[in-house]
């Protein structure tokens, strides 16, 4: 059966020390959390080395938010896939619509950065969703469908053991408006119904999908009642240890 997971994105947001304050009162107030929820903080690049040394061997995993799409050399700037396991992490997320809207990130980069993560042992986070105009226009399943079916018919029912599927409503991201309960069981249930058809029922089963956009400890208990949301990816409430951990008690 799937794993319920509250997973953390920094974002670009904290210094190093503030980061290793933040991580570890994390993996303190995590105490409270029942041992079955999985926790997990993204960090900034810079950050994973320290951070992972304080998680390192707790139930707290570690994730990057991004990672290249080349395997390695004169690709300056860019951070791979291996680098990013040899510092300690578990998970990337790839395919935030942050990446998406303001660094070009493609379905079909997207397929290459996957297919690099989990060559390196890594677990992926893949976002997906749709925008204001997208959604107001009626194309949400649409452009869901399509998200998912670019990247994921790339990869087999084995591999899907090693990806989360976060659905993240573009208008709902830092935006204080979440989606309604109803709206994101909706669509979870659609991508859930488009895994199945990829997959089969076991691996539609068994995949996390995660709700982002606007969570906070005061309505995480109503999106994670539904019975296809396994928990959030959370950004601006993971900024603050007792709101993370708050909506990571929320099930
Ligand atoms: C996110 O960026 O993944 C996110 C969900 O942000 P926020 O919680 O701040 O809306």
């Amino acid at each position: 059966m799937r794993k319920n997971i509250v997973a953390g994105n920094w974002k670009m947001n904290t210094t190093v020390p503030e980061g290793v304050e933040l991580a570890k009162a994390v993996l303190e107030a995590s105490a409270k959390v029942p041992a079955e929820v999985g926790l997990v903080i993204a960090t900034p690049f810079t950050h994973l080395c320290p951070v992972a040394a304080v998680v390192a061997g707790t139930r707290v995993e570690l994730s990057a938010e991004n990672c290249a799409d080349k395997e390695k050399g004169a690709y300056t700037g860019e951070v791979s896939a291996a680098m990013i396991k040899s510092a300690g992490c578990q998970y990337t997320i790839l395919g935030h619509s942050e990446r998406r809207q303001y660094y070009g990130e493609t379905d079909e980069k997207l397929v290459e950065k996957t297919k690099l993560a989990l060559a390196n042992g890594l677990k992926v986070i893949l976002c997906v969703g749709e925008n204001l105009e997208e959604r107001e226009a009626g194309k949400h399943f649409a452009v869901v469908e399509a998200q998912t079916k670019n990247v994921l018919s790339q990869f087999t029912a084995e591999d899907m053991a090693s990806i989360v599927i976060a659905y993240e409503p573009v208008w709902a991201i830092g935006t204080g408006k979440t989606a309604t309960a109803d709206q994101a069981e909706e669509i979870h249930a659609y991508i859930r119904g488009l895994l199945k058809d990829m997959f089969g029922a076991k691996v539609a089963d068994d995949t996390t999908i995660l709700y982002g956009g606007s969570c906070k400890p005061s309505n995480a208990a109503e999106l994670f009642a539904k019975s296809d949301i396994d928990g959030g990816l959370i950004g601006g409430a993971s900024l603050k240890a007792e709101d993370f951990i708050g909506i990571a008690l929320s099930f």
